[in-house]
């Protein structure tokens, strides 16, 4: 099997050796003129040292790295990446009797860019978020089914919503393998039950990134009056309900998602709970002193680095709100799933918020994305989703 080549500029070998997945556009010192998009190619250095393989894309990231060694890129190397990504989680114990849930693979943190399978219960949603993946799309599913066996029991496509609008309408979403015709999907996350509905609800249809964060939560919610804001599916309100809180109220814009929410409360058999489909914002504005624990979990304001300063404001006024009408000593989860806001700007927006509000707070977790999400030393890129946990005086 020969691959196409392409050499990149003096100099440019740099990331590539330190294992940073993506090669851009301007590296390139020469290439094939014929190449199409999802091509696999290989990459040299300009003095023709190899130094990985992957999917070239017309873009300005021109080469996505899912191979540091010279290799075969055929259904064993996909069997090789998942079944890898898969033991990691079962040794990490994230799929076990009460957690039948997780990320079974996160792009570059698991050596594939673009490549998301989330597993629900045997279950699988297969989405590329590059061309490049999506015509591997038979050798990836075929590999699944060897991976997981007599365990699977569909494979569902979604790509077409995270595909390049180039080329949806080579897509279309549907079954790889099996289907859900007679069945509710239901997972169990931390023993808390959920129903999936990955065909029609949001991104793969759960927000897995958050299972130990809710887990979290329930410590803080006992013969507490808790607020979900941005609740889609009530991740959080089952987790704070089921923890013995007074009361939970679940606030979200769409009817689909809070539809769900109350499928969900039903199903764990909890009875304090009420759902509001409303805009955040609007519902905040006379809920002054009337929760002890609110959570703020809002969909990325920003998805580039063009909106990164709306979304800052967008941040600082969502969580300024809380912290001025939350009760006295209440506690605030809040997170950012926005990949651009880092860290240390997240932090700084919060102490921006807390300083706007004028009140006393405590820091009393930083929060990440769990162990499903992995994310490597070698592409920093990979951390989006950063919380912290508010005691307000
Ligand atoms: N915390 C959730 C995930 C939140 S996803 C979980 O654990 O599952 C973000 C949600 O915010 C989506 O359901 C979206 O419908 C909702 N949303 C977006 N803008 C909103 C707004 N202005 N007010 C209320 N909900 C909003």
């Amino acid at each position: 099997m020969t691959y196409s080549q392409i050499i990149l500029n003096k100099g440019k070998e740099f990331s590539l050796l330190r294992f940073h997945p993506w090669v851009f556009s301007g590296a390139i010192a020469k290439k094939d003129q014929y190449l199409k998009d999802g091509d696999l190619v290989e990459v040299y250095s300009n003095k023709l040292d190899f130094l990985g393989m992957g999917y070239y894309a017309g873009g300005s990231i021109a080469v996505r790295i899912i191979s540091f060694v010279k290799t075969i890129i055929d259904e064993n190397f996909w069997f090789e990446k998942i079944n890898k990504a898969y033991q990691y989680r079962i040794q990490l114990n994230i799929l076990n009797e009460n957690t039948n849930v997780c990320r079974l693979f996160f792009g570059e943190g698991d050596g594939a860019p673009g490549l998301i399978l989330d597993y629900y219960d045997g279950h699988v949603v297969f989405q590329a978020h590059s061309w490049g993946v999506y015509i591997q799309k038979e050798n990836i599913s075929n590999a699944i089914i060897r991976v997981l066996g007599t365990e699977l029991k569909s494979i569902y496509d979604k790509s077409s919503e995270t595909i390049s609008k180039h080329f949806t309408e080579k897509t279309k979403n549907g079954f790889l393998f099996g289907s859900i015709e007679t069945e509710d999907v239901l997972v169990k996350e931390n023993n808390h039950v959920f129903k999936i509905d990955f065909i029609n609800g949001q991104k793969t249809g759960f927000f897995i990134d958050q299972r130990d964060n809710r887990k979290l939560l329930g410590k803080y919610c006992k013969n507490k009056s808790v607020l979900n804001t941005f609740s889609y599916t009530g991740g959080f309100s089952v987790y704070a309900s089921k923890s013995g809180a007074n009361k939970v109220d679940s606030v979200d814009v769409s009817q689909g998602a809070i539809n769900l929410c109350e499928e969900n409360i039903r199903i764990n058999d909890v009875h304090n709970h009420q759902c509001f489909v409303e805009d955040t914002f609007e519902f905040l504005k006379d809920k002054k002193n009337s929760y002890d624990v609110i959570i703020l979990d809002p969909p990325a304001f920003a998805k580039s680095r063009d909106s990164k300063h709306n979304a800052v404001t967008a941040y600082k006024r969502l969580n300024a709100t809380a912290i001025k009408l939350i009760k006295k000593n209440g506690i605030i989860f809040t997170f950012s799933c926005s990949g651009v806001i880092d860290k240390m700007l997240f932090y700084n927006t919060i102490t921006a918020a807390a300083i706007e509000a004028g009140r006393n707070i405590k820091i009393l977790h930083y929060l990440y994305q769990p162990a499903d999400h992995p994310v490597t030393p070698y592409f920093s890129e990979g951390e989006y989703l950063k919380g912290m946990v508010l005691w307000v005086e």
